[in-house]
């Protein structure tokens, strides 16, 4: 038997024992160490992924080390992982042209199918990436870096460029990070005058605005009229992703990472006249993983100072409700297995 977490409806999670798996051909079983909480996480915990279905066991950032391998799998017990959560088809029009993270029937772990808020945790083989040296916290927040990664690979950005991410959450400091990576110049805005204070002094952003009804002039102001070559919007708000658009420059681009449940508009001269592209992001591909853990390596990019709180699998029931609020101040919270 094993200790799992689950979601068993909004609201309630619950300490479950549960069957242990057992090994199967292709199957990787992995003891998870660490699991990153991701605001997926806290909307399935708060009830407002629409189509989410309960109960569910939540967790899909995910670090840990193998525990046994099924038949005809080339891994090795004892080796520290991280796993990829997109499970993908294979065989639909996306997985065909490699790109695998929008495929049409993706699976993804904690969200689709059961996560790793357990002890140990099977997943196919493809899934499972090992690494040598590296942190298990850093591991665990892998994901989260990859989605902001994959966005700024969406936007081919040239070094110089400017980028505004809109949103500092800890996607938006993933965009961010490989912004700079990428050489841009990168500009960060947000309501929350704490998060942009540790962008700019933890993250490396060369500027911080804060939102509200005069961040468009001070935009202007800060880029003689110009505006910005790459927009990233990381809100998951309606209205600042439909703001977003008047802040593009003329040939820019617009990348939206977040997304949200409802319909978004714009005037279409305003769009036409810029000749903008507009470019959506999702999930990361495994190249986009393997960058996040060279640049974790090399220093490139901060995963550590991301990591705000920390905590027990087991105190999850009364941890998680605390890290939903946002006067919590939580960027990232890591749950130790
Ligand atoms: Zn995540
Ligand atoms: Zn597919």
């Amino acid at each position: 038997m094993m200790k799992s977490v689950v979601c068993n409806e909004p609201g309630s999670l619950l300490v479950r024992d549960v069957a242990r798996p057992v090994d199967k051909p292709g199957q990787v079983i992995v003891k998870i160490k660490r699991i990153g909480i991701c605001g997926t996480d806290i909307h399935a915990f708060g009830g407002n992924q629409p189509f989410f279905q309960y109960p569910r066991v939540l967790g899909h950032e995910l670090s840990g080390e193998i525990a046994s391998v099924g038949e005809g799998v080339a891994l090795t017990p004892g080796q520290e992982v991280y796993i990829v959560p997109y499970m993908s088809c294979g065989s639909c029009i996306a997985c065909r042209r490699g790109k695998t993270n929008c495929c049409t029937d993706i699976q993804v772990l904690g969200v689709h199918v059961d996560g790793g808020m357990c002890e140990y945790l099977q997943v196919p083989e493809q899934y499972v990436i090992t690494t040598a040296g590296m942190d298990l916290d850093q591991l665990a927040v892998v994901e989260c870096l990859a989605i902001g990664a994959h966005a700024v690979r969406r936007a081919k950005l040239t070094a110089g460029s400017t980028v505004l991410v809109v949103g500092a959450g800890p996607i938006g400091m993933g965009v961010m990070q490989f912004a700079k990576v990428a050489g841009a110049k990168v500009f960060v805005m947000d309501m929350n005058a704490e998060r942009l204070a540790f962008c700019k002094d933890q993250l490396g952003a060369d500027q911080v605005i804060q939102a509200g009804p005069t961040a468009r002039e001070q935009i202007s102001a800060l880029t003689s009229g110009d505006f910005i070559d790459t927009v990233f919007d990381a809100t998951g708000n309606a209205k600042a992703m439909e703001a977003g658009f008047e802040l593009v420059a003329h040939g820019g681009s617009y990348v939206l990472v977040s997304v949200v449940k409802a319909e978004i508009s714009f005037a279409d001269p305003e769009f036409h006249k810029r000749e903008m592209t507009l470019l959506g992001s999702r999930n990361a591909t495994r190249e986009d993983f393997e960058q996040v853990v060279s640049c974790l390596e090399n220093g490139s990019v901060n995963a550590n100072a991301m990591i705000t709180h920390r905590g027990a699998l087991l105190d999850l029931p009364t941890l998680l409700p605390q890290w939903c609020k946002a006067e919590s101040g939580v960027i990232k919270a890591v749950v130790e297995v």
